[in-house]
């Protein structure tokens, strides 16, 4: 095919990235090796194989803080990956680092959770206790290596290095003694800024708070509303709710522009290895990461172990030791794909590879056939 007219990628990052950056001209590769694609560069591709799996698909089906009883309005586990894809290419736009890295590590980095939240994932860390606990961000790489199949006889979705890596990173952090890449980094924080204003917004939404009361005790909610000067006061209360959850997001996507950004341009790094062993963390700093800090523990307290959700939670968990354990007793009931993972990975695993990779309500129709 005649592609000379075409601007290759190594031109347009060349253009476009700071040195610190991570380039794919400098990507490690895949452990399967692939011919090069004409036009599109090897993240891009990634970002590409994790849109078009069946894992990310099914993050529509699972829950981030609300079940799907609570109704439409809140956020899922994919609307919330979006959401964290788009505020940390804002970053990394601005910080001129690799966005279709950045994109394609804010649509893996949730993929790995399991049906019902973190509430899910307790309980499946209980039941496998005995063979290594259960991690949602391991349980995403398993996915990406192994479980995901593609049109081609190789293995998962033959990620580039680059982004396993930054999903190592989500595992253990300190992994090799050194700092993930700034892209991860970036997507790091955006995954928080993101969770912080969207919980706010559902919790405001679905009334289990108000927003006067997160504005007395808040002092983050007070400076949005000091952002927002007289034009608070002109505003009907979804349309407040709207502007503060919006202000939300700018304070501190601003602030980690601000101060992080600041301190990466000038360190005069001249390429991603240096950049990593040069210590700066982007992350939300100074008087911005207490507010965070106490915005959190307010979230932690009146949201999250809200009774309503307790209730949710113990049901939930209950129910997946349930199935876990008619699963465990009896294999033959699962997929053969699964069946056939229990030679390798023993069954345990394997029962709970199969579990985690149920949407909520692909979960409720098992528990109510295998567990009656
Ligand atoms: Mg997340």
């Amino acid at each position: 095919m005649e592609s000379g007219f075409l601007q290759t990628v190594e031109e347009r990052e060349s253009l476009l990235l700071a040195p610190y950056a991570m380039h794919s001209c400098d990507s490690a590769g895949r452990r399967h090796v692939e011919t090069e694609h004409l036009y599109r560069g090897p993240f891009q591709r990634d970002r590409d194989r994790v849109l078009h799996s069946s894992a990310y698909r099914r993050l529509s089906g699972k829950m981030q803080v609300f079940t799907g009883d609570k109704g439409d309005y809140h956020r899922t586990r994919l609307t919330h990956t979006q959401e964290v894809a788009s505020i940390a290419r804002t970053i990394g736009r601005s910080l001129r680092l690799n966005e279709d890295l950045v994109e394609a590590l804010a649509l893996f980095h949730d993929i790995g959770h399991p049906p019902f939240g973190h509430a899910g994932e307790d309980a499946l860390d209980e039941c496998l206790s005995d063979v290594g606990g259960f991690s949602h961000n391991r349980y995403g790489l398993t996915i990406a290596e192994e479980l995901e199949t593609r049109h081609q006889p190789i293995p998962g979705l033959n990620l580039t290095y680059e982004v396993l890596e930054g999903q190592k990173s989500r595992v253990d952090k300190e992994a090799d003694n050194r700092r993930p890449l700034l892209e991860a980094q970036v997507v790091d924080a955006a995954d928080s800024i993101t969770y912080d204003a969207h919980d706010t917004d559902d919790a405001i939404k679905l009334e289990f708070v108000t927003l006067g009361e997160l504005r007395r005790e808040l002092i983050m909610i007070q400076w949005c509303f000091e952002e927002l000067g007289s034009r608070a006061d002109s505003l009907d209360s979804d349309s407040l709710r709207r502007a503060v959850v919006h202000t939300l997001i700018d304070f501190q996507v601003n602030n980690v522009l601000m101060e992080s950004g600041k301190l990466v341009s000038q360190s005069g790094w001249q390429s991603s290895t240096e950049a990593r062993d040069g210590g700066v963390i982007i992350e939300p700093l100074g008087e911005l990461a207490d507010a965070k800090q106490q915005l959190e523990s307010f979230l932690y307290e009146r949201v999250y172990r809200h009774s309503e959700l307790i209730a949710t939670r113990d049901r939930a968990q209950a129910q997946i030791k349930d199935l876990y354990t008619v699963l465990v007793d009896d294999p033959s009931k699962m997929p053969d794909r699964f069946i056939q993972r229990c030679d390798i990975h023993g069954v345990e695993r394997s029962v709970g590879d199969y579990i985690a990779g149920m949407t909520d309500r692909f979960f409720e129709k098992q528990h109510a056939i295998q567990c009656s």
